[in-house]
């Protein structure tokens, strides 16, 4: 049985499954299945990119991947690492149903592999969930324990606070596993609706979308592009990053809006110190009648207050004032190097620093306004009746949708 599984990369101890942990705060009764699907097919898809075959059922009330045949491990295990609602995965090793002697060779035989100094502090916890085994949960605790000792030594027991906690599960097979490999914590996504990312090629907005979609969110994200002034260089790298956030956040559908006609209009009836401001209450207004059409509860920005001067409380103040749905900004409070050590942390770090311009870059003012009053942006709007709302209806129609996984 043992030579059908096994890793493919050079990794001592061969794993025949995952127990996966997740946090159950909040799962309980009817959301407990909705919680537990969605994890399911969040793993699911977080696999299907990786060499081998894979299982993922649940069963007694937990989850498991069972790796079919040869996989790669460490790719698995970066895999899970990113799926939301995960709390922790446990590699096991999984051996045939055999009398308490055949057992106790196995558990000591792991034992061995995986602690090879064999010095640690242990516990074993042992559950029988297959009633007619000969012993109890725990006879099964004294005699592995007893095992354990006689063939190392120098491990030693600690029921308190052991260094390794021996789990020893007897089902239809035995489940042995003591590593626990921290997940991303979280909500699994699709558990609390979908929400808008305006996603830029910025550092901020892939973090923003991450963040979100950690508390179970699916996303879908508009960009703004301006071509000529932006190049399709800079289109592409937000695809990139769209590609990126979507390997936590499962598929984003991408709206990428041409707004060089609306930019153009403002640029020319505008005051240019306003620019900034009143084209991201288009960039808003139009997100939000995307977000609208296709179900989701809210948008998403990278914004957070005084970055820069359209970010001021001032200016967030009159770029939220367009909407209608709820804006979070999950940044909102971090400071810079905070969140670009997140994007480090998601790998989008590197794309969102090539030099690619994006729009808002090209037609900002020398000395935009940091403190916009309401009424004085409403009354430069005013210059824009009449003339903006085609190009608006043309933008929303000519909408290019990409679907980035
Ligand atoms: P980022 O690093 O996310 O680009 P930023 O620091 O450059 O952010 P701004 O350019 O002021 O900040 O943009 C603030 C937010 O507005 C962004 O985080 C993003 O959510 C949204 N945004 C800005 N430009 C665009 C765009 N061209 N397309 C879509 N959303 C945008
Ligand atoms: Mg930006």
């Amino acid at each position: 049985m043992t030579e059908r599984y096994g890793a493919k990369k050079e990794k001592k101890m061969e794993f025949h499954s995952f127990l996966i942990k997740y946090g159950e705060i909040g799962i309980k009764g009817k959301n407990r299945y909705i919680f537990e699907d969605a994890l399911v097919r969040q793993i699911r898809y977080a696999l299907q990119s990786v060499d081998g075959e894979f299982l993922v059922h649940k069963c007694h009330g937990r989850v498991y991947v069972d790796c079919e045949g040869e996989y790669d491990y460490e790719e698995t295990v970066e895999s899970l690492k990113k799926v939301f609602g995960i709390v922790g995965i446990c590699p096991v090793v999984r051996k045939e149903v055999k009398d308490p002697e055949g057992l106790k060779k196995d558990v000591t035989a792991y034992v061995g592999e995986m602690y090879p100094q064999a010095d640690k502090t242990f516990k074993v916890e042992a559950r029988r969930a297959n009633k007619r085994y000969p012993m109890n949960s725990m006879e099964l605790n004294c005699a592995l324990g007893e095992a354990v000792l006689d063939a190392y030594p120098e491990m030693k027991v600690d029921v308190h606070d052991p260094e390794v906690r021996l789990n020893v599960e007897i089902r239809e097979e035995v489940y042995i596993y003591s590593e626990i490999i921290p997940g991303p914590g979280g909500m699994p996504v699709g558990t609390n609706g979908s929400a808008m990312l305006l996603l830029s090629g910025g550092i901020d907005s892939p973090v923003a979308g991450y963040m979100v979609a950690k508390r179970g969110v699916e996303l879908e994200a508009v960009y703004f592009h301006a071509p000529p002034y932006t190049s399709e260089r800079a289109k592409e790298k937000v695809i990139d990053l769209a590609r990126l956030v979507s390997a936590y956040s499962g598929p984003i559908k991408l709206h990428i809006v041409n707004f060089t006609d609306i930019q153009l209009a403002i640029y020319e009836k505008c005051p240019h110190d306003e620019l900034t401001i009143i084209m991201r209450r288009y960039m808003m207004r139009i997100a939000e009648h995307f977000a609208k059409k296709n179900g989701c509860l809210g948008l998403v920005t990278g914004e957070s207050i005084g970055q820069v001067a359209s970010q001021t409380m001032q200016s967030l103040a009159a770029t939220n004032a367009v909407c209608t749905l709820p804006v979070y900004r999950p940044l909102i409070g971090f400071d810079k190097k905070e969140i670009v050590e997140i994007s480090e942390k998601i790998d989008t770090y590197e794309v969102s620093i090539q030099p690619f311009e994006d729009c808002c870059t090209i037609f900002v003012a020398k000395h935009p306004v940091t403190k916009p009053k309401m009424e004085q942006i409403l009354e430069s709007e005013k210059a824009l009746v009449g003339k903006i709302e085609p190009l608006i209806a043309k933008a929303v129609e000519d909408v290019e949708i990409v679907y980035c996984r």
